[in-house]
């Protein structure tokens, strides 16, 4: 949309300097005009009007404008009815009407446009109607942007002129791997992907990332999409080496442990001798050992309470946050970022519980759930199979963005 309003501008800006031509210091050279060609129709050949379908608008009462009368408007809709039902024409959609350049100025031909990709055409040059449906051929363009963040991302792509669909495809890919409110002015990027445009001119869209890196805590993260099932023919991101960008929760808090008290509706409390829910699970393990992050993140909460004793809570995205109960020991503060499997604390047996364990909690979309029953981002690597194909595809695309990235 950008684009179409920036192409605005220049004709705007074209038309106000044709106003000051008489001036004799201003020289325009007019651009020679090409025939204009649409809808496979030369527009020299007729009086061209371009509209949208108005309230109350039917194909009827538009071309009985046209001086058609009841009885052909009636049998031109029957005729073609196969091929075009006049009847799905909808309102504020664009049409174009093709007149005889003679004196009888006769409608000829009628283009309706549902999208800005698709087409119908009746011709009427004919004593028979004919009518035909037609896309517009779409192109792709590529496009290469890089260098040093000088804002943030959307503005960085504004800079760039590009479609802020692109961010949100962009912080999707990175979601695990890249804090992009942690991005400083500085850190280097590269992006590379593909612009749509209609007949080669109307800009239609961005089309999929094919290969990115975003420079973040002084190490470039990359992402290269792959399809590793090619009956689903779902791309998934990897790095430089296979490894997946969507990071897989660490199994359990702690390294060798042993669940004590899973997730459940209800249990029998060991302190409080009382059926109530459980919604976190249990992992005993000596005292002072050290407790994990299972995905990275930032520290949301720390504190005691008489039930937790001392927790730390740790938010991971918009949709994921964990919390770890019971520590000896906090080692984070609120605010704080932690990376995957960081030391947040210490088990310990603050609060209600009857020895040394953590009671690991789980949020998803603020509900707290039971992680071993979720079907999580799977975080699986690139299987063995397919590493070689992948590093082979990826060389040139990387070798790509380090030049754009400048590395
Ligand atoms: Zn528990």
């Amino acid at each position: 949309m950008r684009k179409i309003g920036v192409i605005i501008i220049v004709l705007f800006s074209i038309i106000s300097c044709q106003k000051e031509a008489d001036k004799p210091e201003t020289k325009i050279i007019k651009p020679k005009k090409a025939a204009k060609v649409e809808f496979g129709i030369n527009y020299a050949d007729y009086n061209v009007i371009h509209d949208t379908i108005k309230k109350g608008d039917t194909f009827g009462t538009i071309i009985q404008s046209q001086n058609i009368g009841n009885k052909r408007v009636y049998d031109i809709v029957n005729t073609v009815r196969d091929s075009f039902n006049v009847r799905t024409m909808r309102y504020n959609k664009a049409y174009t009407l093709f007149r005889s350049k003679d004196k009888t100025n006769q409608l000829q031909l009628f283009v309706y446009q549902p999208d800005a990709l698709t087409y119908y055409v009746l011709d009427l040059r004919d004593s028979i109607p004919v009518a035909y449906k037609k896309t517009k051929p779409v192109t792709f363009k590529r496009k290469v942007i890089g260098g040093v963040l000088k804002g943030s991302l959307s503005e960085t792509l504004g800079n760039h002129r590009v479609d802020v669909a692109l961010a949100n495809q962009i912080t999707k890919v990175f979601a695990w791997s890249v804090d992009f409110f942690k991005l400083k002015r500085g850190d280097r990027y590269a992006l590379i992907f593909n612009e749509r445009f209609i007949n080669d001119s109307i800009y239609d869209g961005v089309e999929e990332l094919e290969a990115a890196f975003f420079e973040y805590k002084g190490k470039i993260v990359y992402a290269f999409p792959f399809v590793q099932d090619t009956t689903t023919g779902k791309k998934t991101y990897y790095d430089e080496n296979g490894k997946t960008l969507k990071n897989l929760f660490l199994k359990t808090p702690i390294k060798f442990s042993r669940i004590t008290s899973r997730f459940s509706g209800n249990r029998f409390h060991p302190v409080q001798k009382r059926w109530k829910a459980h919604k976190g699970t249990d992992y005993a393990a000596p005292r002072g050992t050290p407790i994990s992050t299972t995905a990275a993140g930032v520290v949301e909460r720390t504190g005691y309470t008489a039930g937790n004793g001392n927790y730390v809570k740790v938010k991971h995205n918009g949709t994921y946050a964990t919390q770890y109960l019971h520590m000896s020991k906090i080692l984070v503060r609120r605010g704080q970022h932690v990376a995957q499997g960081q030391t947040i604390g210490l088990v310990g047996s603050t609060g209600l519980a009857t020895g040394p364990h953590v009671c690991y909690r789980f949020w998803k979309n603020g509900v707290q759930v039971d992680p071993l029953r979720l079907n999580l981002p799977t975080g699986e690597s690139l299987s063995a199979k397919y590493k070689s194909r992948f590093l082979q595809e990826i060389e040139p695309l990387k070798r790509e963005l380090d030049s754009i990235g400048n590395l």
